[in-house]
Order: C-alpha cells, then structure tokens, then sequence
C-alpha cells in the first residue's frame, strides 16, 4: 500500500479513482442517506488525513449528498477534526434512525475483534497441547 505526504496529492492518485469506483459499486452509485444520485460526495469514515492506511479501504468510503456531507462535518466541528465510523454512525442513527442501510463497517473495532479471536485460538490450541503432553 502506497500512501503520500503531501496532502493534496494522493487525490491525484489511480489508487483514489480506483478507490471511488469501488466506491460507487458498493453504494450503488447513491447517496447512502437520500439516495440522491447528483451533488453527491466521497466521504471516508475514517479521516484520510488521520488513518492513511484505510485511505483507499473501500469498506472505508461512503457516497453522500454534499449538505449531508457538510452537515455531519460541521457537526463534528469541522473539516479539519478527524473522525472515525463510530462518529458517523451515531449521527446518522441520530438523524436518520430508519437508514440503517447507511451505518457503515468498523473497520478498527473489526480488526482488533478478528485479532482477540485468532488469539483465542491459538491460546486455546497451546492449552490443549499443554494438558496433551501433561495428561499424555
Ligand atoms: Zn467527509
């Protein structure tokens, strides 16, 4: 995965189109709040400035109508104060409780889960090999 320092850069990138197109598929081409097709926005849920590794995730992109968009950042407190899925998906449960459609994955709280199972298993399966050997 290749990311950038200057900021306006990456959107420059391939790796951003190809990031909206995937986008767009997951969405349907829609606004995931109004299902609006025109004046709509690509909106991370984890902030591209703060989390550049999930920068072209694309369970990390959203479409949204551009007043959606400015209101859940001005909610926030701007543009510039990073946010994560968490945010948005207790705004828009706040604003719009019957789109559930429109809540979108967690990607870090998934990663750390998928890591505490696989720890599991392994400590689990080392637990087993450890009475194996002692009850033989
Ligand atoms: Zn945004």
């Amino acid at each position: 995965m290749k990311w950038f320092n200057n900021n306006a850069q990456w959107r420059e990138s391939s790796a951003y189109f190809q990031w909206k197109s995937k986008v767009s598929t997951q969405w349907d081409g829609k606004c995931a709040v109004t299902g609006r097709v025109d004046q709509v926005d690509y909106h991370h849920a984890y902030s591209a400035k703060a989390y550049p590794h999930l920068r072209f995730h694309p369970l990390n992109g959203i479409i949204l109508s551009t007043d959606i968009h400015q209101r859940f950042h001005a909610d926030m407190g701007g543009t510039h104060i990073p946010c994560t899925a968490h945010d948005w998906n207790k705004w828009v449960k706040k604003h719009y409780p019957n789109r559930r459609q429109a809540r979108m994955v967690n990607l870090i709280l998934r990663y750390h889960l998928k890591r505490f199972f696989i720890s599991m298993i392994i400590s689990a399966w080392g637990m087993m090999y450890f009475l194996h050997q002692v009850l033989g």
